[in-house]
C-alpha cells in the first residue's frame, strides 16, 4: 500500500467558492452515482448534518438521500464493528451520579474539601474530557499527546471512574474514540469502512480526533480531506503525518457582503435593543427573512434568557442552535420547588413560593388570599407536615385550595426509597399536580413550544433513569433528592426546531461554516479573541489558544453573504475615548470614529444605531491584527507597541503599572476590556464614574453661572442617556438611585465652595469648562520628565482647580467610589511615598503648566460625602470647619520628599515599560483576583503568591 499520506487528498474551494459549497458540490457528485452504497461525510456536529442533508436534497433533486452518509467522527467509530455492540456512551447526567457515588465512597486528599460542592462534579467531567481530548487515559496515553500530564489525584479518580463504567458496560466519548484508534490500528482485525470519506469543513480537532482520522487514513485507499480556510491540512493530523505546509489563506468570502455595518452601543440592554430592532425593521422592510440571519454572541449559552426576552420584545422568532439547561426549563423549575416544600417539611417560605408559582391549578382569588395569609402566619410546623396549612384553608372556605393541598400532602411520601421507588415517585408527582403534564399533550397551539416540551420532559425521563440503577438501595429521600437536583443541573436539552424561518443564535465559540446571508456578531469586546480561562483542574495552555479563537472569528464573519453587523460594546472610560486593542485596531476607520476625539456629549447624543463600516474595512477585517501570520502577537511586535507607548503616562497608567505590570500591559498596551465585570453588572464602574464627573459638572457649572441647577435631575439625564434605556432593569435602577443620592449629597454638603476666597476656575475658550485637561494634542502641553536618556510625557485631567489669593489653588479629584474601602491612614501615606500618584502628579501640572501655587490636594469621595487630603500651611483656615474633611499637613521636606517619590516612580515604571516588562508581581495580592482585579483570569495569579 502506498504511504499514508499519499492516500490523503486536500480538498480546498477554489477561488469565488466557499469551502461549504465546494464540499457540498464534491459530495453531491461522490453520491450521485452510488445511492445504494454511499461515500460517507464527516461533518462537525448534527447542526452542520441537518444543513447538509437539506442542501444535498436541493441539490440532486431526490425525494430522499441516505442518512447514513452523514455522519460525525463518533458515528464512524461507532459503525467500525457493527456485529459487535460497542460501549454506550455515558450521558453527563449519569457521569455525575457516578462520580457522586464515587467520591462519598473515598475522596482523594487535594478534592476532600471542595468535593461536596455543587459545581465540583460538572467542572470534573468537563476537565475528565478536555484531558481525554487531549490524549491523556488511564489505560496509557496517545502518541500525540498534548500538554502536561494530568495532577496524581487527578489520574486516581478518572481511573476509578472508567472502572465504574466498564462495571456497566459503559465508557467516557474520549475512551470510546480511543478503542477506535486502537482497533484501526490492529491490521488483521477486519473493521467496516465506507468506500470513501470525506472529512471537513473542519476548523479545529482535538489530539485524540487527530488520531483517529489517521488511523482512518491508514486503512483507507483514499480520504478526502478539507481543512476550513486559514487552516493546514498538517493541523488535523498528528505531527509528521503529512508534510509541512503553509496555512492556506484566510477565509474569504464567496460574494463579499454588500455592507458591513457597526455599533457601540453603551450597555449589553442597548446592544440587545438595536440588535432586534435592526432585525424586525429588515423583516418588515420585507430586506431579509428571519431564516435568513444568524446572530453570533460569545456568551449566548449564559445569555440566553437576556437575548430570548428581547427577541420577544420585537417580536422576532429565535432558534437557539445549542442544547437549554434542563434546570432552567418551567415545569422542571415547578418540580424542584415542590420537592423543596417536601424537605423542608411545608416551611412558609416554601409554601408561599408554591403558592406564587402557579404550580398548582388554584382559583386566582382563593389563591391571592391565602398568600396573603400564609405572609401574616407566622412559620408553624405540623404533624404531619402541611397539616396547619390545609386546616387554615379549610377554616377560611377555601375549598378548593384545601383539597389541593389535601392531594399534595397525600404524595408527600417520606422515609428511605430506592432509585425504581423515586423514580415512580417523582413521575406520579410531575403528572398529577403540575400544571405541565409529563407526558406533553401535543396540542399546544406552538409546535416549537410543544416540541421544546417534550425535548426537556424526555430528559428528565432519561435523567430519572439514569438515576435508579446508581440506587439499588433504600436511602433517605433527602440524598435523593439532591442527587436529582445535582443530574438536573448537568442535563440540557435540545428540542429539535423545524421552523425554518426563525434567527439561529449561535455561540462564538464554536466552529461553523454554514453561509447565511446575515451574519450579527454581538458583544465584540477587545478580550476577543482571547485565550480561555484555566482549567481548575489540568494545568498546562487552555485547549482553545489565540490563534484559534482567531480562525474561528474570520470563519464566522466570512460566512455572511450579504450584510455583516458587528457590535462592540463601548464599557471604556465614558465613551470620550476609544479603548480599543490592537485586534480591534485592525479595524481602521470604523465608522469614522478612529481617531476622532469627540467628547462625551456629542457621543452619546448619537449613540445606539448602526453605523455603515468604513469602505474597504472588510478586508482588514481578516487580516492579521498584529503579529505573525498565525494570529499571535509576537515578541518584538509587543516589544514595538509597549515602547512606543513609553513615551505618555497618565495617572491612571501609573497607577495600574504600580499594582502590577501585567494589569498594566493587559489594560493599557492591549486594551482588553474588562469583561468579566462588564458581562455581570449592568451599568460599568467605569462608566458610572464617568457620568458622576459629568453631571456634577455641569451642576457646578450651572451654579458658577448663576442658572437653575438641580443636582438628581442632571444625574439622572445623564445617567440616562449613558446608558441607552428601554426598560426598567433593578440594576440600572440601583445604581441610578445611587447616583442621585450622591450627587444630591454633594450639593448638600456645599462641595460647589470648599473655602471662602477660593472659587472653581474655568477653562476653554468660552469658559465653560471646569475640567483642566493637558497632554498630546491638547491645549495645553503635556508635562514631561526627563530621565537620563529617555522622556516620559504625562497627559492627565485634573477634575477640578479652586483659585484663590496670590496664585493659591486647591487641587480636587473626584472619586466614584466609597472612602470606607480604604484607610485615611493608608491613603496617606500611599501618596506620600509615591504609590498614589495622581494627586502630586495633579501638583506639578498645576505649578509648571499654571504658574499656581498648590496649597492642598483633595480626593473627594461622592458615595460617601468624605474629602481627604494634604494640605501645607498656606492652605485656606476654613476648610478646618468642614466635618467631612480628613486632612494631613505637609512640611516643606514632605512636601519635596513626596514630589520627589512621584517623580520615581514614573522613572521605575516608565523604565521597565521600555524593557518590555510584563510579568505578573502585584503591589497588593488583595486587590488580585476575580472581582477585584479585571484580569484576574488571563494571569494566574495565585501561582504567584
Ligand atoms: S490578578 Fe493580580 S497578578 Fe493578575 S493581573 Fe491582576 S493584579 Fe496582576
Amino acid at each position: 500500500m502506498s504511504a499514508p499520506s499519499d492516500r490523503i487528498e486536500i480538498l480546498s474551494a477554489p477561488p469565488g467558492v466557499s469551502l461549504w459549497d465546494a464540499c457540498l458540490a464534491r459530495f453531491a457528485a461522490m453520491l450521485s452515482g452510488r445511492l445504494w452504497d454511499p461515500p460517507l461525510w464527516v461533518l462537525p456536529d448534527a447542526r452542520h448534518r441537518e444543513a447538509a442533508e437539506l442542501a444535498l436534497l436541493r441539490a440532486l433533486e431526490r425525494p430522499a438521500i441516505p442518512l447514513q452518509a452523514l455522519g460525525t467522527l463518533a458515528s464512524l467509530a461507532a459503525g467500525l464493528r457493527p456485529d459487535d455492540p460497542p460501549p454506550q456512551v455515558v450521558r453527563p447526567t449519569a457521569a455525575a451520579l457516578i462520580l457522586n457515588r464515587l467520591l462519598a465512597q473515598s475522596a482523594p486528599e487535594s478534592y476532600r474539601a471542595s468535593c461536596a460542592r455543587p459545581g465540583f462534579a460538572p467542572f470534573f467531567w468537563t476537565s475528565l474530557l478536555e484531558a481525554e481530548s487531549r490524549g491523556w487515559f488511564p489505560a496509557g496515553r496517545l502518541p500525540s499527546v498534548e500538554g502536561p500530564p494530568p495532577p496524581r489525584d487527578f489520574v486516581s479518580l478518572q481511573a476509578r471512574f472508567h472502572r465504574a463504567l466498564e462495571e456497566r458496560g459503559q465508557c467516557t466519548p474520549g475512551e470510546y474514540l480511543r478503542r477506535a484508534v486502537v482497533l484501526l490500528g490492529v491490521e488483521d482485525v477486519p473493521v467496516r469502512l465506507p468506500r470513501e470519506i470525506l472529512i471537513g469543513p473542519l476548523q479545529q480537532v482535538s489530539a485524540l480526533e487527530r488520531e483517529f482520522i489517521a488511523a482512518v487514513a491508514r486503512r483507507m485507499p483514499r480520504v478526502i480531506l478539507a481543512p476550513a480556510a486559514g487552516v493546514s491540512a498538517a493541523v488535523l493530523l498528528p505531527p509528521g503525518f503529512l508534510p509541512e505546509a503553509p496555512p492556506g489563506p484566510p477565509p474569504d468570502p464567496a460574494v463579499p457582503p454588500d455592507r458591513v455595518l457597526f455599533l457601540r452601543p453603551a450597555s449589553p440592554e442597548a446592544e440587545l435593543d438595536a440588535a432586534f430592532a435592526a432585525i424586525a425593521g429588515w423583516a418588515a422592510r420585507g430586506q431579509f427573512r428571519y431564516g435568513e440571519i444568524r446572530l453570533y454572541h460569545p456568551a449566548a449559552e449564559d445569555e440566553l434568557p437576556r437575548l430570548l426576552h428581547a427577541a420577544a420584545r420585537y417580536q422576532v422568532p429565535v432558534r437557539p442552535a445549542f442544547g437549554r439547561p434542563l434546570a432552567q426549563f418551567p415545569g422542571v423549575v415547578l418540580l424542584r420547588k415542590l420537592l423543596a416544600l417536601f424537605q423542608s417539611g411545608w416551611s412558609r417560605a416554601d409554601v408561599l413560593d408554591l403558592l406564587r408559582s402557579r404550580a398548582l391549578a388554584l382559583p386566582w382569588k382563593e389563591a391571592a388570599d391565602m398568600i396573603r395569609r400564609v405572609l401574616a402566619e407566622p412559620d408553624r410546623r405540623t404533624h404531619p407536615p402541611g397539616r396547619g396549612w390545609i386546616e387554615q384553608a379549610e377554616e377560611s372556605g377555601w375549598r378548593e385550595t384545601a383539597q389541593a393541598l389535601t392531594q399534595l400532602q397525600a404524595l408527600d411520601l417520606r422515609g428511605p426509597m430506592d432509585g425504581p421507588a423515586f423514580n415512580r415517585w417523582v413521575r406520579t408527582l410531575a403528572d398529577g399536580l403540575l400544571a405541565r403534564p409529563a407526558e406533553p399533550s401535543g396540542e399546544l397551539a406552538d409546535p416549537a413550544l410543544a416540541a421544546e416540551e417534550r425535548a426537556a420532559w424526555e430528559c428528565l425521563g432519561s435523567a430519572l433513569e439514569e438515576m435508579a440503577p446508581c440506587f439499588p438501595e433504600a436511602v433517605d429521600r433527602s440524598v435523593l433528592v439532591s442527587e436529582l437536583d445535582r443530574a438536573v443541573g448537568q442535563a440540557a436539552y435540545l428540542p429539535r426546531d423545524l421552523r425554518r424561518d426563525a434567527v439561529e443564535i449561535c455561540p462564538a465559540a464554536r466552529p461553523d461554516h454554514l453561509p447565511v446571508p446575515v451574519a450579527l456578531w454581538l458583544s465584540l469586546h477587545s478580550r476577543f479573541p482571547a485565550a480561555g480561562r484555566v482549567n481548575p483542574f489540568l494545568s498546562g495552555d487552555p485547549p482553545l489558544e489565540y490563534a484559534a479563537r482567531l480562525r474561528l472569528f474570520r470563519q464566522q464573519t466570512a460566512n455572511a453573504g450579504q450584510l455583516l453587523a458587528l457590535s462592540c460594546p463601548r464599557f471604556d472610560d465614558g465613551g470620550d475615548e476609544l479603548a480599543l486593542s490592537p485586534f480591534l485596531n485592525a479595524f481602521p476607520g470604523l465608522a469614522g470614529e478612529s481617531g476622532a476625539r469627540q467628547r462625551g456629549a456629542d457621543l452619546l447624543a448619537r449613540a445606539g444605531s448602526w453605523r455603515p463600516f468604513a469602505e474597504g474595512g472588510l478586508k482588514n477585517l481578516t487580516r492579521d491584527p498584529a503579529g505573525d501570520s498565525s494570529g499571535r502577537v509576537t515578541r518584538d511586535h509587543g516589544l514595538r507597541i509597549m515602547r512606543s507607548l513609553g513615551g505618555w503616562w497618565s495617572p491612571s497608567r501609573l497607577e495600574s503599572a504600580i499594582q502590577c505590570r501585567f494589569l498594566h500591559f493587559a489594560g493599557f498596551v492591549l486594551k482588553l476590556s474588562p469583561l468579566a465585570d462588564a458581562m455581570v453588572e449592568p451599568v460599568s464602574p467605569l462608566l458610572l464614574g464617568s457620568v458622576a464627573h459629568q453631571a456634577l459638572e455641569e451642576y457646578l457649572r450651572r451654579k458658577l453661572r448663576g442658572e437653575p441647577a438641580d443636582p438628581a435631575a442632571l444625574a439622572r439625564d445623564f445617567f440616562r442617556r449613558a446608558t441607552e434605556r428601554f426598560d426598567p432593569h433593578p440594576e440600572i435602577d440601583r445604581a441610578e438611585a445611587e447616583l442621585v443620592r450622591s450627587l444630591a449629597q454633594a450639593a448638600e454638603l456645599g462641595w460647589d465652595r470648599l473655602a471662602a476666597g477660593f472659587s472653581p476656575r474655568l477653562d476653554g475658550e468660552d469658559r465653560a469648562a471646569l475640567e483642566l485637561i493637558f497632554g498630546e494634542h491638547r491645549a495645553l502641553p503635556g508635562l514631561d520628565f526627563g530621565f537620563g536618556g529617555f522622556t516620559a510625557m504625562l497627559g492627565g485631567k485634573i477634575d477640578r482647580l479652586d483659585l484663590g489669593p496670590e496664585g493659591r489653588a486647591l487641587v480636587l479629584e473626584y472619586k466614584y467610589r466609597k472612602a470606607e474601602n480604604e484607610s485615611a491612614r493608608e491613603f496617606f501615606a500611599a501618596v506620600r511615598t509615591g504609590l498614589q500618584p495622581q494627586l502630586p502628579l495633579y501638583w506639578m501640572a498645576a505649578q509648571r503648566l499654571l504658574n499656581l501655587r498648590p496649597v492642598a490636594l483633595l480626593q473627594m469621595y461622592l458615595r460617601s460625602g468624605v474629602i481627604r487630603g494634604l494640605k501645607t500651611a498656606e492652605a485656606p483656615a476654613d476648610l478646618e470647619g468642614r466635618e467631612e474633611l480628613e486632612m494631613e499637613e505637609l512640611s516643606a521636606e514632605d512636601l519635596e520628599a513626596m514630589l520627589h517619590a512621584t517623580r520615581t516612580m514614573l522613572e521605575t515604571k516608565a523604565r521597565a515599560v521600555m524593557r518590555g516588562d510584563v510579568a505578573p508581581q502585584p503591589l497588593d495580592f488583595a486587590a488580585c483576583g476575580p472581582g477585584a482585579c479585571d484580569y484576574a483570569d488571563l494571569c494566574r495569579y495565585r501561582e504567584r503568591r
